[in-house]
């Protein structure tokens, strides 16, 4: 059944939603708070089983044309030794490319997408979502238009992608308060650099109280020099391990960084293949951002409204689950809907099968990850080792990796996810 769908959020989640449900043959707009959409934010990371809903969209080479396949995730120490190098993409056995991209670019394409095939006009911009009910056997959504009046939009479905500070998961859970902060600050850089390693590679240095990730997230240019995404991560606090603190301000993506902050941690960290003061000292761009989550909640739909992506499940950015998880979603509402004749029981599938497996990667962003394998080489040896073995076992590092790959849902056996 063709059903009117209002998607609140235009971000990566919103719009992959929108692409997705209008394919099925549904009357989709979607309606974002931001006026006019700017290339917003640094790199993000698309894993496999993401890209294989991307493609089956038709997206494949808009990605391939914008993306870096990256061919493998190194650990290293601070020093830029490996610890751990996990090969990534199709010579890791994956169905498809994992991509590095732009995450402002990425949300522009889909945008671009959106506007061609569900047409312009269902593309709402400068339309913020207040709240919204069920009525019958429709949604009445409430917002606020370009100009600050007051509208109202019906439909027979309304998924609330809008991000973090979502408005209809406050209406639904007005105790829940500020996402809750671990003590740990990102300041997240982008810089033209000369490819690092064989240019596709995205790294992880340092130990729990002081990180460096690089990864390259456009093809090189035609002058040689590549745009590089990284992140330096701070340990600002030591009590908020599991995140129960209240980070210092509004968390907001776009918040200016400073340069002064970073360099008297990492201004000495030199790998034989990366000059990291020079990359930080060359940033285009710098943003800080708190190291956030919200705790899982115990339902997402009332009625025929229902949470997406970061709204429903924001996570700690680790692992390369932001925008995969919502994409993911994105695949399994539209599969959800399109099976099952009743729509209340299309959000309830789509909820089961989504909801347990983002409050697992939640739970295991918290817990940190490698972070404490990390430690662990820092302390045995933090002038670096001529022999990891001497250090750690390595067994015991590939075997930590692959239970947190198989959490989240990594698929390594070349078969493409259901999309
Ligand atoms: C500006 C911005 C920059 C980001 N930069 C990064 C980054 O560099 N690296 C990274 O890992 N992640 C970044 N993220 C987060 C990342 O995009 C998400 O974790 C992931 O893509 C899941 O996306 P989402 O669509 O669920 O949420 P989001 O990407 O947050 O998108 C939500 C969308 O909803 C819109 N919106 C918000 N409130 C309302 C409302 N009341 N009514 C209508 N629309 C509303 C927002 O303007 C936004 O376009 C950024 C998010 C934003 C919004």
């Amino acid at each position: 059944m063709a059903l009117d769908i209002l998607i609140a959020g235009g971000g990566i989640g919103g719009l992959a939603t929108a692409l997705a449900l209008h394919r099925d043959g549904h009357r989709v707009t979607v309606c974002e708070a931001t006026a006019e959409l700017k290339p917003l934010g640094v790199g993000i990371n698309l894993l496999p089983h993401a890209v294989a809903v991307l493609d089956a969209l038709g997206l494949m080479p808009a990605l391939r044309s914008m993306a870096v396949p990256t061919s493998a995730l190194i650990f290293a120490n601070r020093h830029g030794q490996t610890i751990y190098k996990d090969v990534r993409g199709l010579a890791g056995g994956y169905s498809h490319p994992q991509f590095s991209v732009h995450r402002g670019e990425l949300q522009l394409m889909l945008w671009r997408e959106a506007a061609a095939q569900l047409g312009a006009e269902r593309l709402v911009s400068g339309w913020r979502i207040t709240g919204a009910r069920t009525e019958g056997q429709g949604v009445i959504a409430q917002g606020l238009d370009a100009s600050g009046a007051t509208v109202e939009r019906r439909a027979d479905v309304l998924i609330a992608a809008d991000g973090i500070h979502s408005a209809i998961r406050r209406q639904f859970h007005p105790e829940e308060g500020a996402p809750r902060w671990n003590g740990m600050m990102m300041w997240r850089g982008t810089s033209l650099a000369a490819p690092f390693l064989d240019g596709r590679t995205m790294v992880q240095a340092g130990h729990r109280r002081a990180k460096f990730v690089v990864y390259p997230i456009a093809p090189p240019r035609a002058d040689g020099l590549q745009l590089i995404n990284w992140i330096c991560d701070r340990r600002l606090r030591e009590d908020g391990l599991g995140g129960g603190l209240t980070a210092p301000g509004r968390e907001d993506w776009n918040k200016p960084g400073a340069i002064d902050d970073l360099l008297p941690t990492f201004g000495g960290w030199r790998f034989p293949w990366l000059d990291v003061p020079g990359v930080i000292r060359g940033a285009t761009q710098l943003l800080e951002w708190p190291m956030v989550d919200r705790d899982p909640l115990p339902r997402w739909r009332q009625g025929r409204i229902t949470l997406l992506g970061d709204a429903a499940h924001p996570m700690y950015p680790i692992g390369s689950n932001g925008a995969t998880q919502a994409i993911l979603d994105a695949a399994a509402i539209a599969q959800a809907l399109r099976e099952e004749p009743a729509v209340e029981a299309a959000l309830d599938r789509y909820e089961a099968e989504r909801r347990p497996m983002c409050a697992r990667i939640v739970e295991l962003n918290r817990q940190e990850g490698l972070d404490y394998i990390l430690d662990m080489v820092e302390e045995r040896a933090p002038a670096g080792f001529s022999r990891l073995d001497e250090v750690i076992d390595p067994a015991e590092v590939d075997a930590f990796v692959k239970a947190y790959k198989a959490a989240a849902g990594h698929r390594q056996d070349g078969v493409p996810a259901p999309t």
